[in-house]
């Protein structure tokens, strides 16, 4: 990876990716790209931005020429309760970002990182220790039809083309530089704000709903380490499991509780939220990520709420939030 280009770098993991990239490749290898400026302002001002509709195939053709991109970042995608609310529109912009990029990548000799899921699983795929190869037949969720999709077509062209995609299956991601754009895991990164701000949190997901759960500085790893991988010992591409945590609602509220001891929460469950959570892996096996390319994370549960609750004061008593 010499000369990088993110798009959708204004979301979630694009906003703390692009300067955890600056800084291990330097800012003017690393371009920054969403649909406009308005989330990317600090962004453009330490290293090039482009704004760009990456539906736009024309336009993303010029920027990755431009800057004469050899690793794309595909970032673009509307998230699982976003989704289900337009699944035409998701499909169109989860789809139409891979397509674009797979195939500019085809044609420009670029690698492509497109994150996968665990949204890529669905009701009847085994749910504890759920394996790297397994059933994905059983999606509920335009998202996860998406999000296998892409699996799929990502393998085809490693194998059809040549082209060096690579991916990860990524659980919920805890982060507080960037709110999250409208997930099912959301609450975990919510409850944080909430327990800080009025130590109270109403959960939308019910009380023993397992999920996977990542801290973004070991999501952020994980991507650096996998494209750097050596391909020759790359078994799977699209995509790996890779975990370090999984719990309910009940026990970050209770490792929340060792810092704010007043801190209460309550359930006002969004069933469409609470379908799809369902429908997910309690955990996910990570043998495969840790084989081949050696992933290690470096957060649990405890060692995240503590990181985060400092983080997220800090946000309040600058003033950056209300
Ligand atoms: P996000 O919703 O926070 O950010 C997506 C970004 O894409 C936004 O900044 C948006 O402006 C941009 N965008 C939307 N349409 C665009 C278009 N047409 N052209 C250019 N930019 C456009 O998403 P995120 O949480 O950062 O997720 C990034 C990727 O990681 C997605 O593929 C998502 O499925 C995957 N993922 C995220 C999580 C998570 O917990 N955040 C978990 C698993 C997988």
């Amino acid at each position: 990876m010499k000369k990088i280009l993110i798009i959708g770098a204004g979301g979630q993991i694009g906003s703390e990716l692009v300067p955890h990239l600056r800084s291990i490749y330097g800012n003017n290898n690393v371009v920054a790209a969403d649909i406009s400026i308005e989330k990317c302002k600090h962004l453009a001002e330490d290293g090039p931005f482009e704004a760009l509709d990456v539906l736009d195939k024309d336009h993303y053709i010029e920027i990755v020429r431009k800057y004469k991109i050899d690793t794309l970042f595909n970032l673009v995608a509307l998230l699982s309760a976003t989704g289900e609310k337009n699944p035409e529109l998701a499909w169109k912009i989860n789809i139409g970002a891979l397509t674009n990029s797979l195939n500019i990548a085809k044609d420009n000799g670029c690698a492509v990182f497109t994150p996968s899921s665990i949204g890529a699983f669905g009701k009847d795929t085994p749910k504890d220790k759920t394996p790297q190869d397994t059933l994905q037949r059983s999606n509920t969720t335009i998202y996860g039809v998406c999000k296998v999709t892409g699996e799929l077509l990502s393998d085809y062209y490693f194998h059809r083309f040549g082209v060096d995609t690579r991916s990860v299956r990524f659980p919920g991601l805890i982060s507080y530089v960037t709110l999250p754009g409208g997930g099912t895991t959301d609450y975990a990164v919510e409850i944080y704000y909430d327990a800080i701000r009025k130590q109270s949190f109403t959960c939308n997901v019910k009380a023993g709903t397992y999920m996977d759960m990542m801290y973004m500085p070991d999501a952020l790893k994980a991507v650096v380490e996998l494209m750097e991988a050596d391909p020759t010992k790359l078994k799977h591409r699209n995509s790996f499991n890779i975990a370090s945590m999984s719990f309910d609602p009940e026990e970050i509220a209770a490792e929340i509780r060792k810092h704010v001891p007043a801190f209460k929460m309550d359930y006002e469950i969004d069933p469409v939220k609470q379908a799809i959570a369902d429908s997910w892996p309690n955990s996910m096996d990570d043998t495969c990520a840790r084989e081949e390319w050696g992933w290690k994370p470096d957060y649990g549960l405890e060692k995240m709420t503590t990181d985060m609750l400092v983080k997220v004061k800090e946000k309040f008593d600058k003033g950056l939030i209300k």
